[in-house]
């Protein structure tokens, strides 16, 4: 029997949850320090403790997984803490496209292939001198947005760097990208691509609350402009959204184009879940600062299915649940290579 595993965090328990709906094995590898958080949950059949996730790696982890036919489904807190070099050594059959994750961390990379899928982009500035209208800066692979700030221009730049750097949230000799900020309403856009059935779903949008550029609008400008904090992009949690019935035609193009971008680029492809993230502006049109090649978060708030979903399953489907029914499908079908790496 195929088991399903994950890193506890993130999304494990609609992970797992679903996994168990769809009659699989759950196992759930689990630092000490949270065991009695998912010990509340009946659908986990097996834990591994851990003392840090990274042991995931080791021969002994990777050994109790194969004994368990495990599928190891990919999510955030894996990319944020494993290097990329480390999630390729994953022996553990791992769902999707692990080698797609390299171009998720990567901003370089990850340009690449955004601008390979036709995404609309806020451009990139090269240089701080050449900053001429509001800009974010982010740093590398940073795990939701912390130590991300705004800046008008140069000098502005200057400061608010200097001021991370002596806060310690930055470091001095850290690379860190800019780019053009895109006003607008956030949207973060899921898709699920099956390579069993060739065939794009879209599974819905969500939103990320981010502390504390959020807090920040809920004070009066007298108060903001006193405060000298350089405000992060913290995300905290996530709610929901329905887009204009307008707006999917072009929602369903860009998950195509990104499916069909990452197949020429990084073999196998974009299987499984994925997120498109950006901003709409003042003419409905989207720009996307960013993606990610797995499972995203805000994919939670759909543990009972999503208004999207609804329309293609004539049952609740959460991610972790389609996930799972793909793997099913594979396992029966004799074509577990074809949706893991
Ligand atoms: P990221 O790490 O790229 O997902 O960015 C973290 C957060 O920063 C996003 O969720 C947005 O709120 C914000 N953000 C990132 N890039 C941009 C951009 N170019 N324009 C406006 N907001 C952005």
């Amino acid at each position: 029997m195929t088991s399903i595993a994950t890193l506890g965090s993130h999304c494990s328990l609609q992970v797992l949850k679903g996994a168990k709906d769809e009659g699989l094995k759950t196992i759930l590898v689990c630092e000490k320090k949270r065991e009695k958080l998912y010990k509340r949950f009946p659908f986990i059949d097996k834990m591994i403790i851990v003392d840090s996730f990274k042991e995931v790696l080791d021969q002994k982890c990777q050994s109790i997984l194969e004994e368990n036919n495990a599928v190891l489904i990919p999510h955030g807190t894996l990319v944020a803490q494993m290097s990329s070099e480390e999630i390729e050594s994953i022996k553990t059959p791992v769902f999707g496209n692990k080698w797609i994750l390299r171009w998720e961390s990567d901003r370089e990379m990850k340009e690449k292939l955004m601008r390979e899928a036709k995404l609309p982009m806020p451009e990139p500035v090269t240089d701080p001198s050449q900053i001429e209208k509001l800009v974010i800066v982010k740093r590398q692979g940073a795990a939701g947005g912390k130590g991300y700030f705004m800046a008008a221009n140069k000098e502005d730049y200057n400061a608010k760097r200097n001021q991370l750097i002596s806060e310690g949230i930055i470091s001095k000799d850290e690379t860190l990208y800019i780019q053009e900020y895109a006003a607008g309403v956030l949207a973060y856009l899921t898709f699920f691509y099956s390579p069993l059935r060739e065939e794009l779903e879209f599974f819905g949008v969500d939103q990320r609350h981010e502390s504390d550029i959020e807090g920040l609008g809920r004070i009066p400008a007298e108060q903001q402009m006193k405060s000298n904090k350089v405000p992060s992009f913290n995300v905290i949690g996530n709610s929901p959204l329905v887009l204009r019935e307008s707006l999917l035609d072009e929602v369903y193009k860009m998950g195509e184009n990104f499916v069909e971008a990452a197949k020429r680029v990084v073999a196998p492809g974009m299987n499984g879940p994925f997120c498109i993230e950006g901003v709409y502006d003042e003419n409905a049109k989207f720009k996307s600062f960013e993606f990610s090649a797995r499972i995203v978060a805000g994919s939670n708030i759909y543990m009972d299915g999503s208004p999207y979903y609804s329309l293609l399953f004539n049952e609740t489907m959460s991610m972790g649940k389609r996930i799972a029914r793909e793997i099913k499908a594979a396992t029966e079908s004799n074509q577990l290579d074809k949706i893991t790496t």
